[in-house]
């Protein structure tokens, strides 16, 4: 399947690709075992953070990827540039994600259009952001989230003719999001959907952060203390009944797979095989994919 074939069908039919962050080899594994088993297509993420600890070899390991399992497809996350979008393009990046949304509403609609001239003319995917999504994760920060407005969102769209948006309506980014319940704005959302209905829209800071991982971390030395996420009802709900078609997962499978390697050391102290104790962070990040994959569909 094309990527834009999987978005119009995510559209359609109201489910979310899910989309991963990976950092190594490991990683990129777990998630494409979790595709496997359940034969759901997703995107693996690169922000530019983890290209530039991996450097070129994320498109090596994408490939060879890619022959266990076809419908994967490689996306830069928070490209802060036209040069950084360009070289991802360049490269064979199937998507870019331009993130201008530090800047105003005119440079962010001048630069999401540069790179989505150079991008189309090389059938390439183009994700914008609109608004400010709060928190810190990687390369990205933000102090103050500001909820996008619909009408700008229209505005953006006809102008910078991006194919995606990632809107902010209450989610943030990283592991300590909210001190209080999680609240996504659904009413924004909807205004937002009603604006540019034919927009596949993306959450990103959508950790949901289980439970179940920070505890194991934690019980093995760890010291994630009050880590919070989006509530996965509510995930559930922006993905099966409204237009939310991407969500990005990033810090749940860093938390996953820390886990993992943490129990195996401090049950395994004479082991110093790394085989070994990722082993045991990878399948914890196959178990949290296979989570994810069970909220963004019905
Ligand atoms: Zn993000």
């Amino acid at each position: 399947m094309k990527l834009n074939a999987l978005y119009k069908k995510a559209l359609k039919e109201h489910f979310a690709i899910g989309a991963f962050n990976f950092n190594n080899l490991e990683t990129l594994k777990a998630i494409v075992d979790a595709c496997l088993a359940a034969s759901t297509p997703a995107l693996v993420c690169v922000s530019e953070g983890a290209f530039s600890y991996m450097g070129e070899a994320c498109i090596g390991m994408f490939r060879a990827e890619k022959k266990r399992y076809k419908d994967i497809f490689l996306h830069l996350d928070h490209g802060k540039s036209f040069e950084m979008c360009k070289k991802a393009i360049d490269l064979g990046f199937d998507s870019v994600m331009i993130d201008a949304s530090s800047l105003s509403f005119e440079k962010n609609v001048a630069l999401t259009k540069k790179v989505v001239d150079y991008a189309h003319a090389r059938g390439v995917w183009v994700e914008a952001e609109l608004g400010v999504i709060g928190g810190t994760e990687d390369l990205v920060s933000a102090k103050k989230a500001i909820f996008t407005d619909a009408e700008e969102a229209k505005k953006f769209i006809s102008l910078a003719k991006a194919d995606s948006l990632a809107v902010a309506i209450g989610t943030s980014h990283g592991a300590y999001k909210f001190s209080g319940e999680s609240k996504l704005n659904f009413k924004r959302l909807g205004e937002i959907e009603k604006a540019i209905p034919k927009t596949p829209l993306v959450l990103h800071g959508a950790s949901s952060v289980p439970e179940k991982y920070v505890e194991l971390l934690n019980a093995y030395g760890g010291d994630l203390k009050g880590a919070k996420g989006v509530d996965e009802k509510s995930l559930k709900t922006a993905c099966t009944r409204h237009n939310i078609c991407k969500i990005n997962s990033d810090t749940d499978l860093r938390i996953a797979f820390t886990a993992g390697v943490r129990e195996h050391l401090l049950k395994n102290p004479e082991n110093f095989d790394p085989r070994k104790y990722l082993s045991q962070g990878k399948k914890y990040v196959t178990e949290a994919v296979l989570e994810k994959f069970r909220y963004l569909s019905k």
